[in-house]
């Protein structure tokens, strides 16, 4: 690869999309930021740039919508053969940053956006770090700042991508790590070969928790999926 698009973030936590070409500038975008961010649209900045050859980090939905434009054929092409590897995220569920820090952050915990190091879901709580501080609530507390889009999603761990990445499933300091691609073992063995990465079995346990929240997911879909049609929705598109 000659570029990889990650997701870093301005001072309020909004995730802003960036081409990153070293080690430094990847690691510089490490963090979870817990907002819907429009993280694809750097795949077009790295064209823009002159890349040919570029990586891609992201949650499902944007790996699902990568592969799609990767099928794309005449008269629909704008440089996706440019795409070179996609590396997908475990994800449950993200939100909304216009409902999750007025509400939850600055409201319920009293922290500016500014003031937060770090968000992290631990043992069914959402965390937030801001230094010598941690606030936390159970998860289902955090319900009302999803972003609606994630209810009837079904890809918890971004079936669609060369190599996916989670933490559920792993001890704390490591991550649960599927090849799903022929390239992605490629670039997974380099990793290894290199002594960029260390491995260690995952366990049966880890990864069948991992299963089951895959399942739930499934489930939440045609769950949503089901309340939605009943409803009428789509009830804004209009032909
Ligand atoms: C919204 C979201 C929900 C997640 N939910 C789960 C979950 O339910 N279970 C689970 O096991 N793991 C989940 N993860 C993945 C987990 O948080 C870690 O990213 C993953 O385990 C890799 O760990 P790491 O330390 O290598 O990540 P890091 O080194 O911190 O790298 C994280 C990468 O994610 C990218 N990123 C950060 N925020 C976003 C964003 N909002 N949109 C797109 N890309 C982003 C960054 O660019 C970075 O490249 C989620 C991640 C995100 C972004
Ligand atoms: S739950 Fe689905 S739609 Fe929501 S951020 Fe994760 S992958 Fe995207």
């Amino acid at each position: 690869m000659d570029s990889a698009v990650v997701t870093d973030r301005d001072e309020k936590w909004r995730g802003v999309p960036k081409v990153a070409t070293t080690a430094e500038e990847i690691a510089a975008a490490a963090g979870t930021k817990y907002t819907i961010s429009p993280s694809v649209t750097g795949v077009q900045m790295a064209m823009d740039q002159g890349f040919k050859k570029i990586g891609f980090v992201g949650t499902p939905c944007q790996i699902q919508a990568l592969r799609k434009v990767q099928l794309l054929e005449e008269p629909y092409q704008f440089g996706q053969e440019k795409i070179g590897l996609l590396v997908g995220l475990f994800c449950m569920e993200n939100f909304e940053h216009e409902l999750l820090f007025p509400h939850l952050v600055e409201g319920k915990f009293g922290l500016k956006a500014e003031e937060v190091d770090k968000f992290e879901v631990q043992k069914g709580m959402f965390r937030v770090l801001s230094g010598d501080k941690v606030k936390e609530v159970p998860l289902e507390e955090t319900d009302e700042y999803a972003w609606k889009g994630c209810g009837p999603c079904f890809d918890f761990a971004a079936e669609l991508a060369d190599v996916s990445i989670g933490s559920v499933g792993s001890k704390a300091g490591w991550s649960t790590v599927l090849t799903r691609s022929d390239l992605g073992a490629k670039v997974y063995d380099a990793a290894l070969a290199a002594g960029s990465i260390e491995e260690t079995a995952a366990s049966d346990k880890g990864l069948a928790l991992a299963g089951r929240l895959a399942k739930s997911k499934e489930e939440r879909f045609s769950a949503k999926t089901a309340e939605l049609f009943s409803r009428g929705v789509p009830v804004n598109i209009r032909r």
